[in-house]
């Protein structure tokens, strides 16, 4: 289990200083490192257009 950004990412940015891990890295869309995140939810909460899910 892990938090993944799909493609309606926007790359504002709100979501990186949020993660407790950091393991959120920028990009054209930003993507999150599987094996680091702790599924804390903390990144999905603040995006702004629901980017961020769940699998
Ligand atoms: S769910 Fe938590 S640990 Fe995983 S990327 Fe989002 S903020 Fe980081
Ligand atoms: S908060 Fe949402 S739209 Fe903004 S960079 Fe993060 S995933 Fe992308």
């Amino acid at each position: 289990m892990a938090h993944k950004i799909t493609s309606k990412c926007t790359a504002c940015g709100t979501c990186l200083p949020e993660c407790p891990v950091e393991c959120i890295s920028e990009g054209n869309i930003y993507v999150i490192n599987a094996d680091a995140c702790i599924d804390c939810g903390a990144c999905a909460n603040v995006c702004p257009v629901d980017a961020i899910v769940a699998e």
